[in-house]
């Protein structure tokens, strides 16, 4: 088993010890990446923090969510990988079947040289609540020159507008949070089309302190702006996001099946870097073997529990960031019905 869970004694003894008495009953996680063996068809499987997946599926995600939080009940924000060598559609269409807007609620991955004709019929048809971009859909020879603008395109966002879409964003360009062209188009995307919901994945892929400090002040003024924790390991970015942007606006959310991975992130020199026990492409792995690891989810949790209590923020904030910030939020996309009742 390659999960760090509960089924392990070691991570059963964090969540006891340090985050039983944290996480509310009700957790929804805002970011979860779920595909099926026809998405990957014969590429290359995807390396899970080291470890190679040919799927993730609804089933999968259901056994880690119960052993991940052991009692409480869970729900999800669910999409495809956005990979330009896996089957984008056949991906779509199994996230899309296995949603049934009580627990697990589809986004859909969408490439900017789609159909904007055929992007708003499947999203009525499938009922989805919105769009997974992604820079390597540009398929630009250097990832780094994408833009904001170029992953979501006019006909996408006049969709997204229309509909009350949410769009989870993983922004651009290496100086991510701070770089001035995704400021600059951030407040554009924003201001453009305010009935789109904007979600920030990774609080704008801000691992470091450095990057975050200073650039949410124009950003937190949006009221269609959302920030999502995901791979967040920093106490220190979550204490000063906590502190600038208002809270209803604050998403918990993992990126599992990553985040189920061992290792975390680490600051080093205004830059990060993952430490993992095992070789991955995105991180410094521990060749001598000297580190016990747990997951990174739970390395997340710790971090952030270490920022509401510096902040003494009161028991309403972590239930609101848990759960009733993103639920509403959800419940607001009209068109795909809110949830069944
Ligand atoms: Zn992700």
């Amino acid at each position: 088993m390659w999960q760090e869970t509960t089924r392990d004694d070691r991570n059963l003894r964090i969540w006891n010890e340090e985050l039983d008495d944290f996480v509310p009953d009700r957790v929804l996680d805002f970011h979860v990446h779920i595909w099926n063996a026809a998405t990957v068809g014969s590429a290359v499987p995807f390396p899970c923090g080291g470890h190679p997946l040919g799927k993730y599926d609804y089933d999968d995600l259901r056994d880690d969510l119960r052993l991940t939080y052991p009692g409480r009940q869970t729900t999800a924000v669910c999409f495809g990988l956005p990979d330009v060598t896996y089957d984008m559609k056949a991906n779509n269409a199994y996230v899309a079947a296995g949603a049934d807007h009580e627990r697990f609620f589809p986004l859909r991955l969408v490439d900017p040289h789609e159909d904007p004709d055929a992007v708003r019929e499947d999203v009525l048809k499938s009922r989805f609540v919105g769009f997974k971009p992604y820079l390597d859909y540009v398929r630009k020879a250097d990832p780094n020159d994408v833009t904001i603008h170029e992953t979501l395109p006019p006909g996408i966002m006049r969709i997204a507008d229309e509909l009350g879409l949410l769009i989870m964003l993983h922004i651009p360009r290496s100086e991510r949070l701070a770089d001035p062209v995704n400021q600059k188009q951030l407040c554009e995307l924003c201001a453009a089309w305010p009935r789109a919901r904007i979600v920030l994945a990774h609080v704008g892929r801000a691992y470091y302190l450095k990057n975050i400090v200073g650039h949410l002040d124009r950003l937190k003024e949006f009221e269609n702006l959302y920030f999502d924790l995901s791979m967040v390991h920093q106490w220190e970015v979550l204490e000063y996001l906590f502190s600038i942007v208002r809270s209803d606006r604050i998403l918990y959310a993992t990126d599992i099946p990553i985040a189920l991975a061992a290792g975390k992130s680490v600051e080093i020199n205004d830059q990060y870097t993952y430490v993992t026990p095992i070789p991955w492409h995105l991180s410094i792995s521990d060749d001598h073997g000297k580190l016990v690891f747990t997951s990174f989810l739970y390395e997340q949790l710790r971090a952030t529990r270490k920022a509401v209590e510096r902040l003494d923020l009161p028991r309403s904030f972590v239930e609101g960031m848990f759960y009733e910030n993103g639920t509403r939020l959800l419940e607001s996309v009209s068109h795909a019905g809110g949830r069944r009742s």
